[in-house]
């Protein structure tokens, strides 16, 4: 496989979709419903990647259908993946393992048919404790992108995050171990905005000034709803544009499945169709978008769509 940077360069590159609503599906992940008000941004030991050590045959299989379906990256299920998270969830001591054990199960799927990203998401430090916590988030960041470095990922997928100025601490930590890194905000309540007050636009320019390979959004809002965000970010930017949206139905009121009530025990009833992913593999391929997937709701039926509408003529 050509290193991520040239495939950028030969035209729009496809992800995989979401592991941990899917696994959670499947009955291989705690979403936390069962014990706290999820949706906060801020839980406890909701949506933790543990998996990868205690059910990899899950995992596996869930990678091989993303690849099957035209993946030509593979994302390691490491998202949540810090020590802090993970303490919470009860796993910190864990901390090493499941990052070094996501990898390798990644890139033993992915053999020599995909490139394999490391997935970096936000501590919840931020949410939690403010932004003078950054500094507590940068050890915590950069402990996770030394470990997914040593395991050996291509390239960094930094999503998820609230604040810009939390990813902007993970840009700097990817810097600093020379890892290539594609950065996606997560817009919530809606896409006008960041947690921190800063505009799509905004965000994207420090995004790239920071080095970031693509930049864009992911989670969150459904493709329709992300669309325009990403156009305003178009315009404030040269770089490659990345998206993985949901595939969960938002409205104008308020522009974030996980702040529905439907979120997460009622997800069914707002899911949106595969027909929508053709109909975003075309305006991806129309719009010149670098990096499309999926994220949360998004399984490999999805995928494919995406890859249908890319390939419409
Ligand atoms: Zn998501």
């Amino acid at each position: 496989m050509k290193p991520i940077t040239e495939l950028l360069k030969s035209g729009v590159v496809l992800g995989d979709g979401g592991y941990l609503i899917e696994l959670e599906r499947r009955g291989y992940v705690d979403s936390g419903s069962g014990r706290e008000k999820v949706g906060t941004g801020r839980g406890s030991g909701q949506f933790t990647p543990e998996v990868a050590i205690e059910n990899p045959d899950a995992l596996r299989e869930l990678h091989r259908e993303f690849l099957n379906a035209g993946s030509q990256v593979l994302q390691a299920l490491t998202f949540f993946g810090t020590r802090e998270k993970l303490n919470r969830a009860g796993y910190g001591a864990d901390t090493e393992r499941i990052n070094q054990v996501a990898v390798k199960l990644a890139k033993e799927v992915a053999g020599d048919r995909a490139l394999v990203a490391g997935s970096v998401s936000r501590t919840q430090l931020t949410e939690r404790e403010g932004m003078g916590s950054l500094g507590k988030s940068r050890d915590h960041l950069a402990e996770q992108i030394r470990l997914l470095k040593d395991a050996g990922v291509d390239f960094l997928i930094l999503e998820t995050f609230f604040h810009l100025a939390e990813m902007q601490v993970a840009l700097e930590c990817a810097a600093a171990a020379g890892l290539p890194a594609v950065a996606t905000i997560s817009f919530r309540p809606l896409i006008s905005k960041s947690s921190d007050d800063r505009t799509p636009a905004e965000c994207a320019r420090v995004m790239a000034d920071l080095g970031a390979i693509a930049v864009g959004a992911n989670c969150e809002q459904d493709p329709r709803r992300m669309l325009p965000l990403l156009r305003e970010m178009r315009a404030a930017t040269s770089v490659p544009l990345a998206a993985q949206p949901a595939a969960f139905r938002t409205t104008e009121q308020c522009h974030s499945f996980t702040r529905l009530p439907a979120f997460p025990d009622e997800l069914e009833t707002i899911q949106i169709s595969r027909r929508e992913f053709v109909q975003f593999g075309q305006a991806a391929r129309n719009e010149g978008l670098g990096f499309v997937g999926g994220c949360c709701g998004c399984n490999a039926a999805y995928i494919r769509a995406l890859q249908q509408g890319l390939d419409d003529r």
